[in-house]
């Protein structure tokens, strides 16, 4: 069976869909997932991610939670977690630019969440002799000092979408007509979780809704809150999200998100300000919302090409010139993408960003 089939069939057994369980059918469905499936990153996969475009960012990362993990006392043992690590390039990027601070491998145990087995299977090679391991829920992450990075995770969670209706929201479905898969609206319902979004939104206005988020910022939160550490999230995305930003991917090509289920990356972006509020309410400092190209370039992403420039000619150096540019510049990457650092009070945020 397709999965569209197995979805028309579920629709006509429990009704319309929300958009966020037809995204967790379409990535995680154990047999048709795209994530369960495949692996979509690349240049020959459906997108390209920061770490796949340049060994720098992950080194760059890599020496800011050292330069943390440094200025809180170098604890003797700690988690270096990371959230859906892809091929693994980001953390083995990370590994190899910390290898020579003095003590860092020795007290960190590579703790990764990832929810695909054949990404997980290329993530144990990526990272061989590092000894990962896996954990099924974030709610597993040790009770420990915790230095954890996510790049382009959250904005791979399932979010439902509402249209306000009145002082009420309607909730955007995906139902069927005629054996194709459709949109429609539910009915007219109060949203707890909406309340504020009455403020700044008029009726036909669409907001988004990542609830997935929540408790995985609540526990990560928590642990660094508690055991200290520091995280450092970056997404598409920005503070305060309004309008339909859900979209799928194929093949480097937007598509419809409906058309082909289970074959294209499905996303949305990241509304940070949910997520900075999870952070305070448990115990946890968390930074300025900074861009990319910001951050990257406080960290000496620009000195850090010129030293790889020295070793390189024709076109491997013309790569390094596209990737910095891509990586940093407003246009690009530089300004979409967003970093939230995280961190215990009263310490200072991760390096390359402001309390
Ligand atoms: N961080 C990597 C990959 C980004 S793609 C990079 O920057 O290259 C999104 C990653 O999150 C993939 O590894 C995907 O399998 C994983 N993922 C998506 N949804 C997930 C979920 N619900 N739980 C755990 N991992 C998930």
């Amino acid at each position: 069976m397709t999965l569209k089939k197995h979805l028309l069939e579920r629709i006509a057994q429990d009704g319309p869909m929300s958009v966020a369980d037809y995204t967790t059918e379409c990535m995680l469905h154990p047999t048709h997932g795209y994530y369960t499936t495949r692996d979509p990153l690349g240049v020959k996969g459906d997108f390209v991610t920061a770490p796949e475009i340049s060994q720098m960012f992950g080194e760059l990362i890599g020496l800011a939670l050292a330069q943390s993990w440094q200025d809180q006392g170098h604890p003797e043992h700690f988690v270096l977690a990371e959230l859906g690590p892809g091929r693994g390039t980001l953390m083995a990027d990370i590994l190899r630019a910390t290898a020579r601070v003095p003590g860092f491998h020795d007290a960190a145990e590579v703790v990764l969440f990832e929810a695909s087995p054949t990404l997980r299977a290329i993530q144990a090679k990526t990272l061989k002799g590092h000894e990962p391991r896996w954990i099924g829920s974030v709610a597993d992450l040790p009770e420990a000092p915790l230095y954890l990075v996510a790049n382009e995770f959250f904005d791979a969670l399932p979010v439902r979408q509402f249209v306000r209706d009145g002082n009420g929201w309607r909730e955007r479905l995906i139902g069927s007509e005629d054996g194709a898969l459709t949109w429609g609206l539910g009915p007219q319902a109060e949203q707890v979780a909406l309340k504020d979004r009455l403020n700044d939104t008029k009726d036909g206005d669409l907001v988004e809704l990542c609830a997935a988020a929540i408790p995985i910022i609540t526990v990560i939160a928590g642990r660094i809150g508690t055991h200290g550490g520091g995280g450092v999230i970056v997404d598409y995305g920005d503070w305060h999200s309004q309008g339909d930003t859900f979209q799928a991917v194929q093949a480097h090509e937007h598509c419809d998100p409906l058309a082909m289920p289970g074959k294209a990356d499905l996303t949305a972006h990241v509304d940070f300000e949910p997520l900075a509020l999870a952070t305070r309410a448990a115990g946890c400092a968390h930074s300025r919302l900074t861009s990319q190209g910001v951050f990257l370039e406080r960290l000496g992403i620009t000195a850090r090409a010129q030293a790889l420039a020295t070793q390189l000619d024709g076109p491997k150096h013309d790569e390094l010139v596209a990737a910095h540019r891509r990586l940093t510049h407003p246009e690009e990457m530089g300004n979409l993408f967003k970093v939230l650092g995280l961190y215990p009070s009263p310490s200072s945020p991760p390096p390359g960003l402001e309390p």
